[in-house]
This record gives C-alpha cells, structure tokens and sequence, in this order.
C-alpha cells in the first residue's frame, strides 16, 4: 500500500506467476514453455475499501509452436487495455445507474475508462446475444438534442414480444435507408421469423416493412394515432384563438389555458379544468368540435370484431369529414388509406399490448435527456445498448456490484 500524508492513496497487488504452471500462448491458449519476461505492467482493479487498487504484473513471453515468442494469456484483462476485466464489469454496471460523470469521479477514474468499459461491456453483448424467437418488432423513430436536422432523429427497433422487451437496434436518422441498414443488422432470420411489426403510419418505414417483412402483420400503434389526433386538436385550438382573440376578448378567455385539458382523455379531466372544459363543450366553439371527435375515437379500440370495428371507422370518417375542420378532416383521409393497417390491430388483438413501443421511447428519453455528459452520438447509442438492450454479460469471477 502506498500511502501520504498518512492516508491510503493506492493498493498496489504484486502478482508472481506459479513457479509449477507454464504460461500460455495468448493465441491458442495452450501451454507453452516460457521465453523471457518483459517490464512489469500496471491493471487498474476495483477499488478496495473506496482505495484505487492496481495489479502489478511483469507478463512471460512463451515461445508457441504455433504461433512463436508470443505474451503469456493474462487471465484478468485482454492485454491491451490498463483495466482488469473486473474493473470494467464493475464501471460498466455502475453507469447502468449514475451518470457516466458520476461513476467517474465516485470511482476516482476518468470519463474516459468508464466509456471504453461500457463499449466493451456492449460489444461483448452485442456478439453473444441471443435473436431467435423475437416474433413483434416495433419500429419509431425518436428526436434527440436540439434543432430538427436529419441528425437530430433516431431510428430505433425493438423487440416487443410480452417474454422480452428490448432494443435491438439504434442509428442515426430516420430514412428508409436507415431502417433498411438496422433490418440488415439483425440479419435476415430474424426478419423473416417476424409475426407482428408496429410502426407509425410514416410512410418510408411501411414501404420497408411492407418489402422486406411482408409476411409479419403490420400494426398500426396506437400511441400513434392518439398522437395524431391531439396534434390536430391542437391545431384547431391555436388557429380559432388567434381568431377569436381578433374579434372579442371576452371569447377567446374560454379557450384560455385549454392546452393541457384538450389533450387529455376526457374522463381524466377534473375539478376547474372539466368545469371550463364543459363550458367549452356548450359552445358552439371549433375547438369543441375537434375534441368532440377525438374523444369519440377512443370508441375504436374497444371493438373486438374487425368488421365492426370498420364500420366505426367509417362512421368517424363521415363525421370528421363533414367537420369543417382541416385538421381533423387530414387525420380522417390518413387514417382512411391506411384502414387495413388499422384494422390488423384487431386481427393481432391480445398478441400486441398497446403502449409498448411508447413505453419503450420513454425509457430511451429518459436516457438521451438525462446528463450522462454524452459527447458523441457514439456514446449515446452505447449508452441506449447498455440500458435497454438487455444484453448478456461476460461471466466474472468477481462480481462487485
Ligand atoms: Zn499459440
């Protein structure tokens, strides 16, 4: 132990090698006779007692038949790096929980040593898991940092069967060229095992799906549309106010921090809020109208058969068409074209839970917003992987946390 000033400031371990065991060939593995030593090297292991803690080692050089003078295989690290594979283990599964800023200065290390455990930690996952079985895809895109620049979006694709929940890929952008790029990372058995695919009704991710997953059902979510159908609600709010604030006052007050209220399912609207928000609904106000059909949509996804469940969405089309109101009218042609992707979320019934996919993208928002002091995209998408990938671990023979 090293120490100043009286307190602890590092544990050095020195290691010797069995006098009685071979060193063997970093290569194959096997045992071979030993050559030379070189200078002793340093591994930072975890810290001990909250004191930073290094192994000494002067590795042996073996001579192969293989593969010649080569380095001793060095259980605790894979050579190169000044980190035991403990050490990594233990940052990486602590950067699950802190930010990476934080699992740095609590473990006296540098961002630095956290990320590359991380991107260890991840590639090791990434090559050893698991794909078979994944039967329901979703497919969104996310937005991130600032500004709306093709980089500023996301696409992500995850597996959302009930067993297992999961991002499977991330990359940058959203274009068709994207999605394509992450289908072909996960390779083509598991695309062609797909049963279920649930997207958003853009239209470059279901010309994909429909191209290269045509046998999967393709869903339309329904987060989705309830998105949709609050966008156009809103646009009906915000153009009637500033028209009404034009004519009279005393009118546009009713429409008045409105917002929040009008983009909430009717029944969990309370106290002043329903109270102003049925004073609305008496007026003959567009903004009433708008919400009126919102919330009988909501209807739609009660029906159990497909057959009524369309006629619904034919009765909506009629009402929302005759509307007088843009907005709502675009949601009804949008949902019109795409009625059978509509209606394949009562052919998948029971098979899909909705909300998955919007579970999903909040949990990844809660990692791009949270300040994990990401300075590339590289350690953001490391960082989604990490959290939401459920990605297999290497076995340790220490585990610290
Ligand atoms: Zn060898």
């Amino acid at each position: 132990m090293c120490s100043g000033q009286g307190k602890a400031e590092m544990i050095e371990i020195k290691l010797e090698p069995h006098g009685g065991i071979r060193g063997r060939c970093s290569e194959c593995r096997r045992s071979a006779p030993g050559y030379d030593r070189l200078p002793e090297r340093r591994w930072q292991f975890v810290p001990l007692w909250g004191i930073p803690t290094y192994f000494l080692y002067a590795p042996r050089r073996v001579e192969c038949s293989e593969h010649g003078v080569i380095v001793e295989h060095i259980p605790w690290s894979d050579g190169k790096r000044p980190v035991t594979y403990a050490m990594m283990g233990f940052l990486a599964g602590w950067a699950r929980r802190l930010s990476w800023r934080e699992t740095a200065q609590v473990f006296q290390t540098s961002w630095d040593a956290v990320y590359r455990s991380v991107e260890w930690f991840v590639q090791w996952g990434l090559a050893h898991r698991e794909l078979k079985h994944v039967e329901a895809m979703g497919v969104d895109e996310i937005h991130w940092g600032r500004g709306l620049r093709a980089d500023n979006f996301l696409t992500v694709i995850y597996q959302i069967d009930g067993h297992c929940r999961r991002l499977l890929w991330v990359g940058r952008r959203r274009s068709q060229a994207t999605l394509r790029q992450g289908l072909k990372g996960l390779g083509p058995e598991v695309v062609q095992g797909l049963r279920f695919v649930c997207s958003d009704m853009w239209k470059p991710y279901l010309q994909v799906i429909a191209a290269q997953a045509g046998q999967a059902l393709h869903v339309l979510d329904r987060f989705h549309i309830t998105t949709h159908l609050n966008q156009a609600v809103d646009q009906v709010r915000r153009a009637e106010s500033s028209r009404l604030r034009e004519s009279s006052k005393a009118r546009a007050q009713r429409l008045k921090h409105m917002r929040w209220p009008l983009l909430r399912r009717g029944t969990r609207v309370r106290g002043r809020a329903r109270q102003k928000l049925n004073a609305l609904l008496a007026s003959k106000l567009a903004t009433a109208r708008a919400w009126e059909l919102k919330e009988i949509f909501s209807h739609f996804w009660k029906y159990k058969s497909v057959i009524w469940a369309g006629a619904f969405l034919d009765y909506w089309s009629f009402r929302a068409m005759r509307s007088r109101l843009e907005p709502m009218q675009k949601v009804a042609r949008m949902l019109r074209t795409h009625e059978e992707l509509l209606l394949n979320w009562f052919r998948a019934k029971g098979e899909i839970s909705a909300g998955v996919v919007e579970g999903l993208n909040n949990k990844i928002r809660v990692v791009t917003r949270r300040s994990y002091g990401f300075r590339t995209y590289k350690a953001m998408e490391l960082a989604l992987y990490h959290t939401l990938g459920r990605l297999p671990e290497p076995e340790s023979a220490h585990r610290f946390c």
